[in-house]
């Protein structure tokens, strides 16, 4: 027996999330985001000279290969009191180029999901697990990611934000010390572990940008959104009011 479909939800889940993928709240107000609780917030002066200190060692590093064949690092960048911080895979040819992450066509799909969220990029932090473009962009080789790791978990230790979001199946992977798809991972919080007497902290997977961009269906705009609502949620931020409607 088919399902009764309620149109009108159809259609409304729709439109907010057209909204939402043309990046409509850039145009829109932006919030402010609140302030982490004092007790949780690392001194934002010692977290930024912190992950300066890492970008320089990052700028030298030659601990793998990709090393001598990048034009430029990419250490990440952003807020040192960041609440949200996003993790992607490693920097393709303009991140290569221009030293910055998510620059690129990927980056300006993010950009989307930020604002829509109400918020700026310079209120999050947007990092890499590989600081290095692999040659033509191919997958990270497991040696590079075990190199390079640290380096983020310092600035995840750095910034101690409220929420990290994997960006793809490296990233949540790696993360996670898991081997299950991104369709598993995705949709839920997990726990991150930054070290031995340290709470875990809440990670949510999701689709990479770039992975959207190739698969742009309704439904996988769906999950992202999802997923960022719930990050939203997480974080008691109330969803931005052109999306509401
Ligand atoms: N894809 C990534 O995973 N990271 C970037 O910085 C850009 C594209």
């Amino acid at each position: 027996m088919e399902k009764d479909v309620d149109i009108n939800k159809v259609v409304r889940q729709h439109l907010e999330m057209e909204q939402f993928f043309a990046g409509f709240a850039v145009k829109g107000e932006q919030r402010v985001l609140e302030p982490k609780r004092q007790s949780d917030a690392p001194d934002v002066t010692a977290s930024a000279e912190e992950l300066e200190k890492i970008a320089d060692e990052v700028r030298q590093c030659r601990k793998c290969d990709l090393g001598s064949t990048r034009t430029n690092a990419v250490p990440g960048e952003g807020s040192p009191k960041a609440r949200i911080m996003f993790v992607g895979e490693a920097p393709g040819a303009d991140e290569d180029a221009q030293g910055r992450p998510f620059v690129g066509r990927a980056g300006q799909l993010l950009d989307k999901i930020i604002a829509a969220c109400g918020l700026k990029r310079s209120d999050v932090f947007i990092g890499n697990i590989l600081k290095c473009r692999p040659p033509e962009n191919r997958d990270p080789r497991p040696d590079e990611m075990i190199s390079c790791l640290p380096y983020l978990q310092r600035q995840i230790e750095a910034i101690n934000p409220d929420v990290i979001v994997a960006l793809g199946a490296h990233a949540a992977r790696m993360l996670l010390n898991t081997t299950r798809s991104i369709g598993q991972l995705r949709g839920q919080f997990h726990e991150y572990y930054a070290g031995i007497g340290r709470p875990p902290l809440k990670l949510m997977a999701t689709f990479h940008p770039a992975y959207l961009l190739r698969n742009y269906s309704d439904e996988n705009r769906r999950y992202v959104w999802e997923d960022m609502k719930k990050v939203l949620a997480e974080l008691n931020l109330p969803l931005p009011p052109q999306s509401k409607n």
